[in-house]
């Protein structure tokens, strides 16, 4: 039940990806008029649909339109397509090639919401080229091409960027539902989240909800790469098996699959079958996220290739916080250290630690999405980093004379 950006198609399931580009009137020939519903209405359909976040954090839709619905003052809607991550696309793609989906869950929000202004946030990835053709014949949506980075996608860097500062993650303790950009309470959701509000809008929450399951419903965007013949950009139900996910990819030479993107987990290549949801992930303390899969073939060296993730992220950090300036660049050294086959039997041990130190630290969840990465790349290759410690790379069958 898959659809790929490159074409190929493994099922009928389609809904996203419809391809008709930046032309209005192929978008409203394939989806219909959109129709203009109140807060109330809306409201009830969003709810009634399970959708939850499409951007990470898998929060429930319906309750953060409700918390800003609920604000003093009228809001602003805000569209999240900054897509830091750099294993993820899906944004990309969906913006290439259903602008006006994501355009039209904007627009349905703001006009519910009576909002004061309606803005996509677009990072420097991603071409604006065909959201802002789409964008022009609507009036009220502005389109806003923000300066990037790994962190600037999150919610709170992001309010910071269109509010004329940089982007940099604030305080937690003050909610952009109560002040965000301008100072007013401020919807911020994801570009594919804002594509399925413009699906449920038209067709309603029980059409929506013939995908996924019960718990979990409807489809999501994954963006697969690594060891595969076909990286793209897949639709597929919710709670799909990560094998149905792969399939169409064509996976080469398995070893483990990335879940979640540099912040997310590793689930190994004999578990397969998992479910991607919450409660069958969680084992590997992994989540779907943002739809991130990272194939990991045999033949790559886990460790050093979770050593240059470390470095990236390390490198990424805002520079803020004790965590960022001190933990993660020493974690990810120490793991170059365990990559490189040096015989020092304390090194997971001290990874583990600052892992462990780093968590709940930071000004966001940067540290934390580190840390459990690093952590688990240390739990799924356990018998790997003892092959290291002991002066061998088991992927690459090299042994090395390094010493202490
Ligand atoms: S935790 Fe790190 S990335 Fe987050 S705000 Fe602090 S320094 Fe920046």
């Amino acid at each position: 039940m898959t659809t790929t950006s490159t074409g190929v198609s493994a099922s009928s399931t389609r809904r996203l990806l419809g391809g008709v580009q930046s032309d209005a009137a192929r978008h409203e020939a394939v989806h219909g008029p959109l129709p203009h519903l109140g807060l109330d209405e809306l409201l009830r359909l969003v709810e009634a649909s399970g959708l939850t976040g499409r951007g990470g954090a898998g929060f429930p839709t319906a309750i953060k339109v409700r918390a800003v619905a609920s604000g003093a003052r009228r809001p602003v809607v805000v569209g999240n397509a900054m897509e830091g991550e750099p294993l993820s696309h899906k944004d990309a793609v969906l913006l290439d090639r259903s602008p006006h989906l994501v355009l039209d869950g904007l627009q349905v929000l703001a006009r519910a919401l009576r909002a004061k202004r309606a803005v996509l946030a677009v990072g420097p990835e991603i071409d604006a080229g065909p959201v802002q053709a789409a964008a022009r014949g609507r009036r009220g949506i502005e389109v806003a091409h923000l300066d990037g980075g790994f962190v600037a996608g999150q919610e709170t860097a992001l309010v910071n960027q269109l509010n004329g500062r940089s982007a940099l993650p604030r305080d937690p303790f003050t909610r952009v539902t109560e002040s965000g950009v301008d100072g007013r309470p401020t919807l911020v959701l994801n570009a594919e989240t804002l594509a399925q509000v413009a699906l449920i809008a038209r067709h309603g929450a029980d059409w929506f909800r013939s995908a996924g399951t019960a718990d979990d419903s409807g489809t999501s965007l994954f963006t697969v790469s690594g060891a595969v013949g076909r990286p793209g950009v897949v639709e597929a139900a919710r709670a799909s098996r990560l094998r149905d996910v792969l399939e169409a990819t064509e996976p080469r030479r398995p070893a483990a699959v990335l879940v979640g993107g540099y912040h997310g987990a590793w689930v190994p290549a004999t578990h397969l079958d998992v479910r991607l949801t919450r409660s069958e992930l969680a084992p590997w303390n992994a989540a779907v996220g943002a739809g991130v899969l990272y194939v990991l073939d045999d033949r790559t060296c886990p460790l050093r290739y979770a050593a240059e993730v470390a470095d990236y992220l390390a490198g990424e950090s805002a520079a803020q916080c004790g965590p960022c300036i001190n933990g993660l660049p020493q974690m990810a050294a120490d793991l170059h250290r365990l990559a490189a086959c040096v015989r020092d039997q304390r090194l997971p041990v001290a990874v583990a630690r600052m892992a462990g130190l780093v968590k709940g630290r930071g000004a966001c969840a940067h540290p934390d999405g580190t840390a459990r990465f690093v952590g688990s790349t240390l739990e799924v290759f356990r018998d790997h980093t003892a092959a290291h410690l002991q002066g061998w790379c088991p992927s690459t069958m090299r042994p090395t004379t390094r010493g202490m």
